[in-house]
């Protein structure tokens, strides 16, 4: 709803004074703020000036709606478009129908202006000068230019504002980069301390190696000794003079005393040997029949002087498993003896079962058992359960878990107290087909021995002529397995292993007297290549613990 404030002709720049200031002074009744007051002003003169300009004649209305101020100019012609145009950036709304420009501005709601100031308004711009009008844009220009400043003091006092906060914020950056830093120096030398102490574990690991080898060497030459010169003691000498029973007695004391002791010796030097890696395996297809019958003939005297059987019991064995044999009758013999030591009454049996692609070998008695949180401990080197001494070392079931890990398999430990415990020995039994095998060797004709070796296991085998070219293979293809030479030009074998993808198992087969890099699954002598020695280790790499 609009209802009319007043009208006004506009035909010369006299005219076009008039509608300027009536448009400033309306707009200043309705209660519209000072900028929006010389906009309209503007939006006016401007509208008449175009008229005036292109010849025509202008009549304007002012209106009122309930939120708004309308103006409506009707010339007598097109009205032109750059008093539209300029019009169009200082009104709300600017609409042309015809020759008719409709203008809107958004005005305070509520605000009823006074009849008679409308009038007076009207009269005044009527009757104004071009010197008025001159005072009056230069009063605008005036506010303007005052509202300019006051905007400019605001911005500079904004900007203040935004440097101080954003010193704020720099400090704080700082603050916290610093204290990343601090963090970071922290972590840096956190990781030299934990470098540190594992070079040092390492070290010491070695120098216990070391010291357990030696130690062992050096006692057992003496313990020797002593043990065959006690037999030679208690043999009656050529001229028929014995020894009376009582030295005799006490002979045999030293000479038992001395076989305990030689065996724990020898403990030591067994689990010294397998834990530095130097244990020496000569893997063939064992009998296991064979096998057995002698751990059977070794274990029964064992359990001579108390009600227990011991069965060692084939049904199920494959004939042959390829292994090593000195090894395995290591683990089986200790683990029988433990379970007749054990034991009261009862029976200790080793049997065996075929499971898929492996071989288990269980040994269970009926014996004293181990109490419920103690069974992961008696692999610990040394650890003996508490209150059940009957000799021993405590080196016995760590060593043939080593033993066990050399052959590609493990032992796994269940008992119940004052029932019975059992270990089951997992092996190998069959080598899984390979995918692709990676050969890294200088030497041609070796290349070809290990691939003829491989012929039938393998789907693929690549070969390289030096570490980088193996490198670079391995980066194209899906490699299972990599077996690498020590010595070759450029990346050798300890080179490429470092390089390698930990997830590739790589086996080291060489002709250099050298230790194998720590990277290595295991190490092949070229001197001492078989098939079997090969797939044994294969085994031991790939089909390790299921
Ligand atoms: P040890 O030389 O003392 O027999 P082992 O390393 O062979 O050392 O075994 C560690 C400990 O585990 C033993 O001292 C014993 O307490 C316990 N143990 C081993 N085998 C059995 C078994 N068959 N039944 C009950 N306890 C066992």
């Amino acid at each position: 709803m609009t209802s009319p404030l007043a009208r006004l002709e506009v035909r010369d720049p006299a005219g076009v004074f008039a509608a300027r200031q009536l448009g400033h002074g309306l707009a200043g009744l309705l209660g519209l703020d000072r900028q929006d007051q010389v906009r309209v002003a503007t939006a006016l003169s401007e509208i008449g000036r175009s008229a005036v300009t292109a010849g025509l004649s202008a009549v304007l209305t002012f209106g009122v709606g309930d939120a708004e101020l309308v103006l409506a100019v009707t010339m007598d012609g097109d009205p032109p478009a750059d008093g539209i145009a300029s019009a169009g950036r200082l009104m709300d709304q600017v609409t042309v129908e015809g020759n008719v420009v409709r203008m809107t501005k958004r005005r305070p709601p509520g605000v009823r202006p006074d009849r008679r100031l409308v009038s007076e308004q009207l009269a005044a711009a009527r009757s104004q000068s071009a010197l008025d009008e001159l005072r009056r844009q230069n009063q605008d220009l005036i506010t303007a230019l005052d509202d300019l400043g006051r905007q400019k003091d605001q911005l500079v006092l904004l900007n203040a504002e935004l440097q101080e906060t954003n010193q704020g914020v720099m400090a704080m950056y700082d603050e916290l980069s610093s204290e990343l830093e601090q963090t970071n120096r922290g972590v840096v030398a956190l990781y030299a301390e934990l470098d540190e102490t594992s070079e040092r574990l390492r070290a010491a690991s070695e120098s216990k190696d070391r010291f357990w080898a030696n130690v062992s060497h050096e006692l057992r030459t003496p313990l020797n000794s002593i043990i065959g010169l006690t037999r030679l003691l208690a043999e009656p000498d050529p001229d028929g003079g014995a020894l009376d029973p009582e030295r005799l007695y006490q002979v045999e004391l030293i000479r038992n005393s001395g076989g305990t002791l030689l065996a724990l010796v020898n403990d030591l030097l067994d689990v010294a040997k397998a834990e530095s890696g130097q244990l020496h395996t000569d893997p063939a297809h064992v009998d296991l029949a064979a096998l057995f019958g002698r751990l059977r003939g070794l274990a029964r005297p064992m359990a001579q002087d108390k009600p227990v059987t011991v069965t060692v019991d084939a049904a199920g064995a494959p004939a042959t498993v390829l292994t090593d044999e000195v090894a395995l009758t290591g683990i089986l013999r200790n683990l029988l003896s433990n379970g007749i030591k054990y034991t009261d009454r009862g029976e200790v049996r080793l049997s065996v079962r075929v499971s898929g692609r492996r071989l288990e070998i269980i040994v269970a008695d009926t014996g004293i058992g181990i109490p419920a949180g103690l069974t992961s401990h008696v692999f610990e080197e040394f650890y003996q359960v508490p209150g059940v001494r009957r000799g021993g070392t405590g080196l016995g079931l760590p060593y043939a878990r080593r033993l066990s890990r050399i052959l590609g398999g493990d032992l796994t430990l269940t008992s119940e107290p004052g029932a019975g415990t059992t270990v089951v020995l997992d092996l190998p039994l069959q080598t899984p087909r390979l995918g692709t095998v990676l050969l890294a060797d200088d030497d041609e004709r070796f290349r070809g021995i290990l691939r003829g070796l491989l012929d039938g296991r393998a789907d693929t085998v690549l070969q390289a002529a030096d570490g980088s070219q193996a490198l670079a293979m391995t980066k194209d293809h899906p490699v299972d397995l990599v077996l690498a030479d020590m010595r070759m030009p450029g990346l050798d074998g300890g080179a490429l292993l470092a390089r390698l993808p930990p997830a590739i198992p790589a086996i080291i087969v060489t002709s250099a007297d050298v230790p194998p890099p720590p990277r290595a699954a295991a190490l092949l002598r070229k001197d001492e290549l078989t098939a079997e020695r090969l797939e044994f280790t294969i085994r031991a790499v790939i089909g390790g613990p299921s």
